[in-house]
């Protein structure tokens, strides 16, 4: 007999951003409101430099010669991307090779696909956690253990004492917390994950935001190339939300049981997976050259003077801030020792501002809440126009 994965129903309801749609278009028609501003959900909103798009409609017009003309993309990805990522990572003394790096159309599906080459696991995940690694381990019946971050430990997850084998999400600058781990903290954990064998899956969607010394990649560190598969995107580094371009590096000393975990994702993607069109990738490897990278830069210190500025705004109204020097989120909690979802309610029904309830990422962000700084100057001068009446 058929039997549908009963996991699907019972997450349903918690899908958290559809949850705060509702909600919002529910309060626009009753109350006929149509000026809300959403610092809630972490979509850019600058659009791409001309030159981009340039590169990559010059790309598509290949496709109509037939010396040029192209059919199914290599599932690994063009050599010509692969190699200006090895570039890329180069420049800060980061040696991979071509074939570690796999092209994909999203860090969020990789993220959620990587378990498919393990059998059943135990997850090891922070809480508050960007809800993709939760779900998709959830649906696939996987054990799932949290690892609490709190204002006790700067909400930076600490690993721990007991050894045990996990796939381990780390999640640097972080997406609910904007928290970005050191090396000190970061190498505790590799150390960790090579002592019980278990894998970390480093999510670095938010590197392009890092200032200061703290790691961009976890193969800066020690030992973590026997223990950990990083996993990249074009979408916030170069705007490419809508474009779903995404990397991950599998190194090929990473192995289980006498295998490379390196064969396994490329048989993995071979069999589910037919590659990112040939001008997406151009596209993508022109972020990375210099004019590309300035182009990019120019957009990502847009949203650093949001930040910025919403952080002044908050700060001068007592509120304790994370986060935000080097990731697009501001994580801050809640005043007067609301919940999450009060202080959603308070906002959008004095103020048409929508956030999201830190109770979204989990039990320990219930008295939180995060602000996406990823919208327009405008939406955000207007948001602060706003809050500074509260
Ligand atoms: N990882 C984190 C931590 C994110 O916050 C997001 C998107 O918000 C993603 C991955 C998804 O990236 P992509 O657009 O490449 O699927």
């Amino acid at each position: 007999m058929l039997r549908i994965n009963k996991n699907y129903i019972k997450l349903k309801k918690n899908y958290l951003f559809r949850e705060i749609n509702e909600k919002v278009e529910y309060f626009k028609k009753k109350n006929k409101v149509n000026d809300i501003i959403s610092l809630g959900i972490g979509d850019v909103s600058m659009p791409l430099a001309n030159e981009i798009v340039e590169k990559m409609s010059t790309s598509i017009f290949e496709q109509t010669k037939k010396q040029s003309f192209k059919g199914y993309p290599p599932e690994e990805g063009y050599l010509f991307l692969r190699e200006a990522i090895r570039k890329y990572y180069a420049k800060r003394k980061v040696e991979i090779s071509n074939n570690e790096i796999f092209i994909s159309n999203g860090a969020g599906c990789d993220v959620a696909n990587l378990t498919d080459i393990f059998s059943k696991s135990d997850i090891l995940i922070q809480n508050p956690t960007y809800p993709a690694y939760y779900d998709a381990n959830f649906l696939s019946g996987n054990k799932i253990e949290f690892v609490l971050t709190t204002e006790e430990n700067d909400f930076v997850p600490i690993s721990p004492k007991k050894k045990k084998q996990y796939i381990i999400y780390l999640c640097s600058p972080n997406n609910p917390t904007g928290q970005t781990m050191n090396k000190l903290q970061l190498q505790k954990w590799i150390d960790y994950a090579n002592e019980t064998k278990s894998i970390i899956i480093f999510d670095v969607a938010y590197e392009k935001f890092i200032e200061g010394d703290y790691p961009h990649s976890i193969y800066e560190l020690k030992g973590a190339k026997t223990c950990a598969i990083e996993v990249a995107s074009f979408s916030k580094s170069a705007g490419f939300t809508n474009l779903r371009v995404s990397y991950s590096i599998v190194p090929f000393e990473l192995e289980r049981e006498n295998i490379k975990i390196n064969d396994l994702w490329k048989r993995r993607q071979s069999t589910y997976f037919n590659g990112v069109p040939y001008h997406l990738q151009k596209g993508a490897e022109f972020t990375l050259g210099d004019i590309g990278q300035n182009l990019c830069d120019k957009n990502i210190d847009v949203y650093k003077q949001n930040s910025k500025k919403l952080c002044r705004v908050l700060q001068e109204k007592g509120l304790k801030i994370y986060g935000n020097k080097c990731s697009p989120y501001i994580w801050f909690k809640c005043p007067n020792q609301m919940s999450s979802w009060e202080y959603f309610d308070f906002l959008l029904e004095n103020y048409h501002i929508v956030g999201i309830p830190g109770d979204g990422f989990g039990e320990c962000g219930k008295n939180y809440f995060r602000f996406s700084c990823l919208g327009t100057k405008e939406d955000i001068d207007d948001a602060i126009l706003r809050l500074n009446k509260l």
